[in-house]
């Protein structure tokens, strides 16, 4: 029989998998000589076991009595009896932290007769029943499934009776009341008499812990972080004699982080309550106080506290979330995990802690989730048009948020997953309320401190918080909140500030998140460490100036037909499309080409010296025309407008001019109406003649490009007169010129071949060299086999992977996004979409095939990737791993991949 119960100080601290993160941490601090109650874990693997059988594992509970044994040795209590009973907590806590979505019981070994010990013991008699109701109401709630409310009406109708708002201020009469009504409250709604055997309470405790695994919170909540059975399996349970902060005033209860969390700052982080217990704090119920104030009113304990701060963080070398309690002057430690932040913070730490020498650079890098990064990228408030707060709280987690208040988690998720910008109000939220985060743009608590459950959630998901806003007044009944004089109804906009603690009536502009000095020293040490380069896809100057921003070391994919869509050029690129003849066709071109010229002297301006790729037309042409659909609309209204203008002719030929006409309606003649018809028919011909059945598979990229071969020479000569402008000017430019849509090295070939005589030309004419290379994108599966091929006139790849995903694949984006692709997600037919995230397993053979096959022929092949997919991390990592030059994603995109880009480097050594 295996071994499922550990000691905190035999448990091994690094198998969080086998002791939960709780459990091992808590054996960890036990035996570094941190200060924690004593205790001991039982495994997952019990848990595991448990929930398969129906059953607790055969021995595990003379395993747990004799761990009892122990416990009541080293602590000279004992358990269920005596003078001075034994009391623990029965806590969760698996692999991965899941703050509050699995159940604890605190006081338990309370009956009849340990109490009247308690009350001994320790002479306070309204102590020892308190702890005893709240026993008796969490034990009710976790163990018999007692819903709160039958207690809390009791609770909240003796503090009417007594006149007083918090518990507090009850006495040991009415909390002895509170207990016998509890009691009544047991016996009703389970049936049968509250168990007063301390084993049983024992057992029933530690299997309810265990199917709370299984429970909708916690299940729920595994799925939206994606925590897998390999993540975490099972929960472990951790018994720890219990330590009671609410003995009086030398007693308090708190948390706290050893860093800001939400700026990253070094300093003592956290709130505390005198004469309070754990739950206090984290549950919002009083408002706590900053930790710093500790310092003047239990000075002793401060210290106490600063010394743990900083053992945990030289032990742990990372922020700690830590739980302490003190009874009686002495501090114990309850639980450390490391902390979670917002992304300010975490790049802040990262790089503050490689400045104090706690870790080292690559851990400073590898620390920073690259997805995180894009929180930075948040708006935040347009301090020109911030006006007066109404309300103030705790900024509890930053960033802007505008949206409608919602006082509800089950209608703030039906509104948001309809697609509405909601606020989420409320007193304080618990941890069911979850489901109303996700659907949330910012959360508003009127109670509650920094640490409290929708802080710690919000900060947890990059969503702006505001907490403890006490100046509004949630009536959830009459969904309205009063704020000084006026209400704000359910629907109402309002905006929060979570950096500040803010709270606006109305929607309030925000602009994006710039840059700080923490992120780009790091991202600097990011590119340093990279193999891989990063570039932007951009198409306009403006889009590169951003993508500069971002850190892009060039542009990876320019899409030339983006340019043709501005105003001024459509007209000419229709009139090239509708041209009869080629002399027609390149007199339209002749109108563009110094159009595209001046885009790209621009777009090479902005990006020099890093390269410029620029790909040839991709798209069928149909695409820049109007839909046949709109076009018959068009024609039907201009013949209702012939004959109106007919009509009109005639009226005026009958009045014979004796009215005077606007000069404008006189000169709409119908021989013009007669001309745009003509314009709208011949449109409509060339779009009927244009129409494909698949037109993503038809006359499209190179194929376009080869037949009506003076549209590529046109891009061409931009591209490269640009280039030689940009010379003339002394700027370094560099483009590539990328044809796309290859299939054979028989259409490179022919674009190269067009590409040497204009090269050759432009070269004659002004007796410099050009400085450019020539390549082409690999996004067929055909290309991907002929790579060998390819490289022989190809000087560079870039792997377009959202054709190459569809045509590996055999389904268009569209369809597959719109109509099963979620389904195959949901029931995990496919585990991702594959138009995200690459899909290494099938997509990736054929990289790797045209990775090698190009190298083969070329070895100075460069090699890149330009798909949405490349600004994906585990995209990102494949990338690395087969031995790409560079990835190319969108600008906002471009930090995430420079960091993604350096873990890949440094996971895979
Ligand atoms: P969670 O995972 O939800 O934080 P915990 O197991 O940490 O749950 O317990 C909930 C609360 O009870 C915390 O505030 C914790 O500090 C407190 N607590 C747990 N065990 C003890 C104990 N042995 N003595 C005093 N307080 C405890
Ligand atoms: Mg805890
Ligand atoms: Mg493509």
């Amino acid at each position: 029989m295996s071994k499922h119960v550990y000691s905190f100080a035999d448990g091994d601290g690094q198998n969080k998998k086998l002791l939960g993160g709780k459990g091992a941490n808590l054996c960890e601090m036990t035996q570094i000589g941190i200060n924690v109650p004593p205790g001991f874990v039982i495994t997952t693997e019990a848990c595991l076991d448990y929930l398969e059988n129906d059953g607790l594992p055969d021995g595990l509970m003379a395993e747990v009595q004799e761990q009892i044994k122990q416990l009541e040795k080293s602590t000279g209590k004992t358990f269920g009896k005596g003078p001075d009973p034994l009391l623990v907590s029965v806590r969760s806590g698996s692999a991965l932290s899941m703050p509050g979505m699995m159940d604890t019981v605190l006081n338990l070994g309370l009956n009849e007769e340990t109490l009247k010990g308690l009350v001994e013991q320790t002479g306070d008699e309204r102590f020892a029943y308190d702890a005893y109701r709240r026993f008796i109401q969490l034990f009710g709630k976790v163990a018999l499934g007692i819903e709160d409310e039958h207690f809390d009406k009791h609770f909240d109708a003796i503090k009417r009776r007594v006149g007083v708002k918090a518990d507090v201020g009850l006495e040991a009469a009415h909390l002895k009341e509170i207990s016998e009504k509890f009691l009544d409250v047991v016996r009703r709604e389970s049936g049968s008499d509250f168990p007063h055997d301390v084993t049983q309470q024992l057992q029933l405790a530690v299997e309810s812990v265990f199917r709370s695994w299984m429970g909708k919170r916690a299940v729920d909540y595994r799925r939206e972080f994606h925590i897998t059975p390999d993540m975490a399996n099972g929960t472990a349970v951790n018994i720890c004699t219990m330590v009671f902060g609410n003995m009086g005033d030398d007693c308090a209860t708190g948390v706290g982080f050893t860093r800001n969390p939400g700026t990253g700052e070094n300093e003592m982080f956290g709130e505390y309550l005198t004469n309070a217990q754990g739950e206090d704090v984290v549950a919002g119920i009083r408002t706590p106080k900053p930790l710093l104030e500790m310092d003047s009113e239990m000075p002793k304990q401060f210290k106490q506290l600063v010394e743990l701060r900083n053992t945990l963080e030289t032990h742990y070398k990372e922020v700690q979330d830590y739980e302490f309690t003190i009874e009686k002057g002495t501090l114990y430690c309850l639980q450390t995990r490391n902390g979670k932040m917002n992304a300010a913070a975490t790049v802040k730490t990262s790089v503050d802690m490689y400045g104090e020498k706690l870790i080292t650079r690559d851990q400073a890098l590898l620390r920073v989730a690259p997805d995180l990064l894009e929180q930075l990228l948040h708006p935040r408030l347009d301090p020109a048009s911030v006006v007066e707060a109404v309300a103030f709280g705790l900024p509890a987690s930053p960033g802007a948020a505008s949206g409608k208040c919602v006082f509800d988690a089950d209608l703030a998720e039906k509104l948001g997953n309809a697609g509405e910008a909601i606020i989420l109000v409320r007193e304080e939220t618990r941890p069911e309320d979850i489901h109303g985060f996700f659907a949330a743009q910012g959360i508003l608590t009127s109670r509650g401190g920094k640490t409290s459950h929708a802080a710690v959630v919000a900060r947890g998901m990059g969503k702006p918080c505001v907490a403890g806003a006490e100046g509004i007044v949630v009536d959830v009944s009459l969904r309205q909140a009063h704020v000084g004089d006026s209400i704000i109804r359910e629907g109402d906009v309002i905006t929060l500030d979570g950096a500040t603690g803010e709270v606006f009536l109305g929607a309030i502009p925000t602009i994006p998140a710039d840059f700080s000095d923490d992120l780009v020293e790091m991202l600097g040490w990011a590119d340093e460490t990279a193999d891989l380069r990063v570039m932007a896809n951009a198409d306009t100057p403006d889009a590169a100036k951003a993508a500069r921003e971002f850190g892009a070391m060039g542009i990876g994919l320019c899409r030339t037909e983006r340019m043709f869509n501005a105003i001024d050029r459509l007209p000419i690129v229709i009139d090239m499309i509708l041209a009869n003849n080629e002399s027609d066709r390149k007199e339209a071109l002749d109108r563009l080409l110094p159009i595209q010229r001046d885009d790209f002297i621009a777009l090479f301006t902005e990006m020099a010296p890093d390269p410029v790729t620029v790909r040839l037309l991709d798209p069928p042409m149909h695409e820049f025309l109007p839909t046949e659909h709109d076009l018959l609309e068009q024609i039907k209204t201009l013949n209702i407008y012939r004959d109106v203008v007919r009509g009109r002719q005639t009226a005026l030929a009958t009045l014979d001019h004796r009215v005077e006409l606007p000069d404008a309606l006189a000169e709409l003649s119908e021989e013009h109406v007669n001309d745009a018809l003509t314009h709208k028919e011949r449109m409509l011909r060339k779009v009927r003649e244009l129409q494909e059945v698949n037109p993503m598979l038809g006359h499209r990229g190179v194929r376009l490009g080869i037949t009506y071969p003076e549209i590529y020479e046109m891009q061409i000569r931009a591209v490269l007169e640009a280039a030689a402008a940009c010379a003339e000017d002394g700027i370094d430019a560099h483009p590539e010129i990328m044809v796309p849509q290859v299939i054979t090295s028989q259409e490179v070939r022919h674009v190269k071949k067009a590409t040497a005589e204009i090269v050759a030309r432009l070269e004659k004419d002004s007796g410099k060299k050009l400085d450019f290379k020539f390549g082409t994108m690999i996004e067929t599966v055909r290309a991907c086999t002929r790579a060998w091929h390819l490289a022989d006139d190809a000087e560079f790849f870039s792997f377009g992977t959202n054709d190459l995903t569809q045509a590996v694949f055999s389904f268009s984006r569209e369809d597959a996004e719109n109509k099963f692709l979620p389904m195959y997600n949901e029931s995990e037919i496919l585990q991702d979409n594959p138009f995200e995230v690459l899909d290494i397993k099938g997509v990736g053979k054929l990289i790797k095939m045209a990775v090698k096959g190009g190298r083969e022929q070329r070895e100075d092949l460069k090699i890149g990737i330009c798909g949405e997919q490349g600004g994906h991390p585990d995209s990102i990592q494949f990338c690395h791993d087969v031995g790409l030059n560079y990835v190319s994603c969108s600008g906002p995109r471009v930090p995430v991949a420079r960091l993604a880009a350096a873990q890949a480097k440094l996971r895979q050594k």
